[in-house]
């Protein structure tokens, strides 16, 4: 664990990096990222190895939804960069007359940014391109619960950065306690709910600015109309990315109870489709990233699952397709009626989809974070809208239906950080789009024009000259009132 002493060497390093005024240059902000984006580039095989070996991620998962993305919003980020830290020239108002004001972007100082574990490098990352771009040094703080990635991130920051400007802090929850004892200019965390908390309570003895990313539950509504096979597809292949270890990943289906049988079976088929009738031998599937984690989600499987299921071949569906009968009695938790198995030596669990378990199961009360997708039936628009505003504001809200005037009303009577229309996870995948959450999902914005934005402080400078003088704002105050009133 790293001490007190070593950490406030670190913070100090880096205030007097931010202190010498090096970073308010422009050039050197792009020659920084222009150095990531190399870093990024050159290491790609290692990055895709470490994100293997910590979360079995397929190559075109990892290259996507990691590499990919980082070198997306580097470009973007370098391409709008001086437009978007030139000072501002703002409206004047008639009280101010005669002068000019002004709003100029400048960086925080010495930020702290604290990841976990799903997305090592794309959660360390991301936050990093909007810190730098405007102007300020980064202590980073990855998960140790992805130690491969971590280790190689910090090697690359080492090689890419002077340590006043980034530097990888690697360690458990100590080492983020020890860093969050101090003080710091600016917080960028993305993590659990609960872990947020103890975050902002850390902030607030020093009143540091937070940015909170955090989960929860995101719903996925499927409308009568909807195209089934579509829905299918999106919501099935959106709970299969990374495992269904993603933030905005569908945690739980509400659908029309009239078509509930067909969504069922076209997500059978689609899981058939994608890893060929056997999920565990795919190269394209993802692992649980520890036992913890693993057991965790075997406890809310209904009646434990299929069981550890290393000798089997082949995933299984319930005999709903087969039969079109369920033969297992409705439990409180549900039926299993695709996967269930799970194999504890290689931390697998396949692609689970459960039908109907009550709303007081232990599946229905915090975020999912795996790939088992709770499907309930609703009887209507309004219960399923009724359902998602009981329950605290989601990060992610998607909605299958072909229906207009459905759109607007989920769109104008739900809220949530954000999401899609007869997609899911997508609205991530763009550094032009700002993402966060709303209320127990988090708070604050980032990517893109967002990112930028997060980093730096907005001041506000009035201009004027010593000449002209506005007489009646000083005392005696005789007909300033009646003045000032005519004005505003
Ligand atoms: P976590 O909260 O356990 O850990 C996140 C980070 O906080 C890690 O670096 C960890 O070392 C650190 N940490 C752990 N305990 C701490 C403590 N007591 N004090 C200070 N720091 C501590 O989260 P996780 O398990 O790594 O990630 C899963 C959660 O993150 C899920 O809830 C998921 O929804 C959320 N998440 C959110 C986003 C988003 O963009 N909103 C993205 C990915 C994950």
């Amino acid at each position: 664990m790293i001490t007190t002493p070593i950490v406030s060497e670190i913070l100090q390093r880096q205030r007097v990096f931010y202190q010498s005024g090096i970073t308010r240059d422009i050039a050197f902000r792009e020659h920084q990222l222009k150095a990531l984006l190399r870093t990024i580039t050159d290491s790609e095989v290692a990055i895709l190895e470490a994100l293997k070996t910590d979360l079995g991620k397929p190559g075109f998962e990892a290259y996507a939804s990691e590499v990919g993305l980082v070198r997306a919003e580097i470009k973007y980020v370098l391409a709008h960069l001086r437009s978007w830290a030139r000072p501002r020239r703002m409206p004047v108002h008639i009280t101010q007359l005669p002068s000019t004001v002004w709003s100029y972007p400048e960086p925080y100082g010495v930020t702290l940014i604290i990841a976990p574990w799903n997305y090592p490098l794309l959660l360390l990352i991301a936050p990093l391109v909007g810190a730098l771009a405007a102007g300020n040094c980064s202590i980073l703080k990855p998960s140790e619960l992805a130690p491969c990635s971590s280790a190689l991130v910090a090697r690359m920051m080492a090689q890419t950065f002077d340590p006043g400007l980034v530097t990888v802090v690697e360690g458990g929850p100590e080492t983020a306690e020890a860093l969050l004892a101090e003080q710091f200019d600016y917080i960028f965390y993305t993590g659990s709910s609960r872990v947020g908390r103890i975050v902002m309570q850390a902030a607030a003895q020093y009143l540091t600015p937070v940015t909170l990313e955090l989960g929860g539950k995101s719903p996925c509504i499927v409308d009568a109309d909807a195209d089934i096979e579509a829905a299918a597809k999106r919501i099935v292949w959106g709970k299969c990315f990374n495992a269904g270890q993603i933030c905005i990943a569908p945690d739980y289906v509400l659908v029309d109870e009239r078509i509930k049988l067909a969504l069922i079976e076209a997500m059978q088929r689609a899981l058939r489709q994608y890893y060929n009738g056997n999920t565990e031998q795919s190269p394209d599937y993802s692992r649980i990233v520890n036992a913890g984690h693993f057991q965790r989600l075997c406890a809310l499987l209904p009646h434990g699952g299929a069981g550890d299921q290393s000798s089997r071949q082949a995933d299984t569906d319930s005999p709903l397709l087969a039969g079109g009968t369920q033969c297992i009695d409705q439990g409180w938790d549900g039926v299993i009626v695709a996967g269930g198995e799970t194999n504890a030596a290689t931390l697998y669990i396949a692609p689970t989809i459960i039908d109907s378990p009550s709303p007081d199961s232990a599946l229905m009360q915090d975020e999912i974070f795996g790939p088992l997708l709770p499907v309930l039936p609703v009887q209507s628009l309004d219960e399923a809208i009724a359902f998602i505003n009981a329950r605290p504001k989601p990060l992610a809200l998607y909605h299958f239906t072909r229906n207009g005037v459905a759109q607007e009303r989920v769109l104008r009577e739900t809220s949530c950080g954000g999401g899609c229309i007869n997609d899911v996870l997508v609205h991530f995948s763009s550094p032009y789009l700002s993402f966060g959450g709303v209320g127990a999902s988090g708070f604050g914005k980032y990517r893109g024009r967002a990112g930028f934005d997060t980093f730096t402080h907005e001041k506000t400078i009035l201009k004027r000259s010593a000449l002209f003088d506005i007489w009646f704002r000083y005392a005696p105050y005789k007909h300033s009132y009646k003045i000032t009133k005519w004005l505003m």
